[in-house]
C-alpha cells in the first residue's frame, strides 16, 4: 500500500479518469474524497467505491466556484483531519474552428480548467502548508505540449497548466508541497466518447476515421492509453515523497509524443 492513511481529493471523480484514480487511492490505502458537480452522484460514487462507507466521501463541488471550492475542501479536512494530495482533474472539452468559436465556449474551457486548477490548488495548499507537505497533480494532456486542431481553449488551458504546476513547484518547495502534470493521450471516457462523431462532422471524416486518422494517428502503436494507466501514474506522483520529482509532467499516450 503506497497511500496507507494519504487523504486525497479527486476533482472530477464522479466519472471518467478521476473515478478510476479514486479507486487506485483507495487501493493504496488512501481516504479520498470525491468531488464533483452533483453531489448525489459523488456520493453515489463513493458508495460504490468504498462499500464500508469509512473511506471515500462524496463532495459537491463545482471547482469554478470559489464558495464551493472553500467549503468542500474544509468539508474534506474537517472529516479525515488533513489533506496530503489533491489531484485537479475536474474537465470539459468544446470543439470548434478558431474563427467560429462562440466566446462563452472558451470561457467555459478555460474556466473549468484553469479557474478550477487555481482555486482547488489555493484551497489545498492553505492546509498542506500547515502540515508542512503534500502533493498536487494537475491533469494535462498530451494537449499541454502539443497542439490539434479545433480545441484552441482546451490546448491553451492544457499548456497553462504546466505553467501553474512549475510556480507551486517553487513556491511549494519550502512547505514541503510537489507539484506535477499527468499528459495522457487519448482514454476512451465520455469526454472523448463524445468528440468523434463531433469531430467527424466537423472533418469531413467516418468516425471509425477520427479514431485511426486524427486520435490515434500519431501513437506508436494505435492503441488509446487506458485508465488504469493514467491511475498508475497518479499513485507514482502521490506517492513519490522527495521533491527531487517537482514541476514535472509525465506523457502517457503510447508514444504519441516524447517532447
Ligand atoms: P469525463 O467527462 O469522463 O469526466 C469528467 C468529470 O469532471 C465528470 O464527472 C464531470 O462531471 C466533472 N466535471 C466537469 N466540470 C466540472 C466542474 N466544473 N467541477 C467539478 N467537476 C466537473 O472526462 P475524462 O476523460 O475523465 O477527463 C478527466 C480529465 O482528464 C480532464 O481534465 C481531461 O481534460 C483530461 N484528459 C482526458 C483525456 C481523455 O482522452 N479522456 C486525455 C487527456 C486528458
Amino acid at each position: 500500500m503506497r497511500l496507507r492513511e494519504k487523504v486525497a481529493i479527486v476533482t472530477g471523480a464522479a466519472g471518467g479518469i478521476g473515478r478510476e484514480i479514486a479507486r487506485a487511492f483507495l487501493r493504496e490505502g488512501a481516504k479520498v474524497a470525491i468531488a464533483d458537480l452533483k453531489g448525489d452522484v459523488a456520493s453515489a460514487t463513493a458508495a460504490e467505491l468504498d462499500p464500508t462507507g469509512t473511506r471515500a466521501i462524496g463532495v459537491a463541488m463545482d471547482v469554478t466556484d470559489e464558495a464551493q471550492v472553500e467549503a468542500g475542501t474544509a468539508h474534506v479536512v474537517e472529516r479525515f483531519g488533513r489533506l496530503d494530495i489533491l489531484v485537479s482533474n475536474a474537465g470539459i472539452q468544446v470543439v470548434a474552428p478558431v474563427v467560429e468559436f462562440a466566446f462563452a465556449d472558451w470561457r467555459r474551457v478555460i474556466a473549468t480548467h484553469l479557474d478550477g486548477a487555481f482555486l482547488t490548488t489555493r484551497a489545498a495548499l492553505r492546509q498542506m502548508y500547515r502540515q508542512k507537505s503534500g502533493s498536487i497533480i494537475y491533469m494535462g494532456s498530451v494537449h499541454s505540449k502539443v497542439a490539434s486542431v479545433l480545441k484552441a481553449p482546451y490546448v491553451a488551458a492544457k499548456h497553462g497548466l504546466i505553467g501553474l504546476a512549475r510556480v507551486v513547484a517553487k513556491e511549494g518547495a519550502e512547505h514541503g508541497v510537489r507539484a506535477n502534470v499527468i499528459c495522457p493521450g487519448f482514454v476512451r471516457t465520455p469526454l472523448v466518447e463524445k468528440q468523434i462523431p463531433e469531430q467527424a462532422a466537423l472533418l469531413g471524416l467516418t468516425e471509425e476515421e477520427v479514431v485511426r486518422k486524427v486520435m490515434l494517428k500519431d501513437t506508436v502503436d494505435g492503441e488509446f492509453t487506458t485508465l488504469a494507466d493514467v491511475a498508475e501514474c497518479a499513485v507514482f506522483f502521490a506517492g513519490f515523497e522527495s521533491a527531487a520529482l517537482t514541476g514535472q509532467s509525465i506523457i502517457v499516450s503510447h508514444g504519441w509524443t516524447m517532447e
